[in-house]
């Protein structure tokens, strides 16, 4: 174990092995990336894989625009296999309502250039023979959309690091960060201390805990994200668009010739990651199938395959959320030192390459490159939420993701 280093980051998942690449690729710095259980095993490798490019904002557009970009070239950039498809997406609005919010998304979405149509729910049913146009009001085709592998994405980012001069270390948990006069000085593992001027808490469902050892309070909320992966069906093939139905936030993707799928529970479940003790692995979350069968029913029209086909995997994450549905990244405005990766929303392995680089950036140059106010840590400062009221918003934050009113 080494005693000292430029920039510690507490956790190897997406975003914290996504940083470290950046780190060592532009700024040459000594780059310790720590991660209490094996590398890239929590949250990460049990994702969906699905990028959407239709974001709320520009700004967001603009980072999975790039995040995009640098999965096409992973493999060239990092030497590390990642397996994608450019399969685009089929948005669907089963309300007049939702409808006017896809006519809004296409108008965003061609003013910041991204190949989006509307399309008629006949048209739909033609590109994806697995969905049925009942019920359905209006259909939003996007082009740019694809899904990824995720469980290469932060064992690549890590070992692309790794050649670039990083050290890794595996089953090594921070216990302590050490301050002196508001900074931060090192942290503390059982392997002993090491030294450092910069500390990145990329720890996930954990980001609370670990911004806790400073006595920093960031304010998300650990939450449950289930999904199912079916057996082979005859005509399940790689390159069908992946569907996302609005009011019912299920989405359905293909995945190894059968189809991946899952929802945005209506009353998510939240963890206190403290009370599930030290030696908690996401693998151990309790799984709800009800919550599945019961998005199944709610989009039986549209998606009558989901109520027959057989599961061959069942499984979970713990992604976090904000209140306002945003990222946390960037240097914590109470301790010198102290920078976030976390508050993924949900979305957070798709965009991490983008984030990664940019804080990096924020880093080694002190300012991220573009305007990332809306993700800086520092847009909590003054504002006081219950546990209830967070979770409340955080709540609401989920399930609206793909925009249903
Ligand atoms: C079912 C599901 C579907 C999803 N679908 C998508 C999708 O389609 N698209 C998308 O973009 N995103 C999706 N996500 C979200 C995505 O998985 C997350 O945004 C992303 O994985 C978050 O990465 P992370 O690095 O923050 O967390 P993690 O991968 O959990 O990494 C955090 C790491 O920190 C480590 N750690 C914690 N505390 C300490 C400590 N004290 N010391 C050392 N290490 C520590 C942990 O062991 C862990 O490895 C989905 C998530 C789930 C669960």
């Amino acid at each position: 174990m080494i005693d000292s280093a430029d920039v510690v980051i507490v956790g190897a998942g997406r975003l914290g092995a996504a940083t470290a690449y950046y780190l060592t690729k532009q700024g040459g710095l000594r780059v310790t990336l720590l991660d209490q259980h094996e590398i890239g095993s929590q949250t990460s490798p049990r994702a969906a894989g699905m990028v959407s490019c239709l974001r709320k904002s520009e700004i967001m557009i603009t980072l999975i625009t790039d995040a995009c970009r640098k999965i096409e070239g992973f493999t060239d950039e990092t030497g590390q296999p990642l397996d994608w498809v450019g399969s685009g997406s089929l948005k669907i609005a089963r309300r007049p309502t939702d409808a006017d919010v896809l006519q809004e998304d296409l108008n965003r979405g061609r003013a910041t250039g991204l190949d989006v149509e509307l399309i008629s729910p006949e048209q739909a049913g033609a590109l994806h023979p697995f969905l049925r146009s009942r019920g359905i009001e209006a259909v939003l085709r996007i082009g740019d959309d694809r899904y990824f592998n995720p469980a290469q994405v932060a064992t690549g980012y890590a070992a692309a690091a790794a050649a670039n001069g990083a050290r890794i270390h595996a089953n090594t948990r921070v216990l302590g960060i050490d301050i002196e006069a508001s900074r931060v000085m090192g942290v503390s593992t059982p392997m002993g201390k090491i030294r450092t001027g910069a500390v990145i808490d990329a720890a996930g469902a954990w980001t609370r805990m670990v911004a806790g050892l400073s006595n920093i309070n960031v304010p998300l909320v650990p939450t449950r994200q289930q999904l199912i992966v079916t057996e082979e069906l005859p005509g399940a093939v790689a390159d069908l668009p992946m569907i996302r139905i609005m009011d019912a936030a299920v989405y359905m993707r293909p995945c190894l010739g059968g189809f991946l799928w899952g929802v945005y529970e209506e009353h998510p479940r939240f963890f206190d990651m403290q009370s599930l003790g030290t030696d908690f692995d996401i693998k151990d979350m309790p799984l709800d199938r009800a919550v599945l069968d019961a998005a199944a029913a709610e989009v039986a029209d549209q998606l009558p395959v989901l109520q027959t086909a057989q599961p061959r995997e069942f499984r979970g994450g713990i992604p976090t959320m904000t209140a306002d549905g945003h990222h946390v990244l960037g240097p914590s405005p109470d301790l010198r030192g102290f920078f976030f990766a976390s508050g993924c929303n949900v979305a957070g392995l798709s965009i991490a390459p983008a984030l990664g680089e940019k804080l990096a950036s924020w880093i080694i140059d002190g300012k991220p490159g573009i305007d990332l106010s809306c993700m800086a840590p520092a847009r909590f400062a003054g504002l006081e939420w219950s546990e209830e009221e967070l979770q409340r918003a955080a709540a609401w934050q989920y399930r609206h993701f793909y925009g249903a009113v």
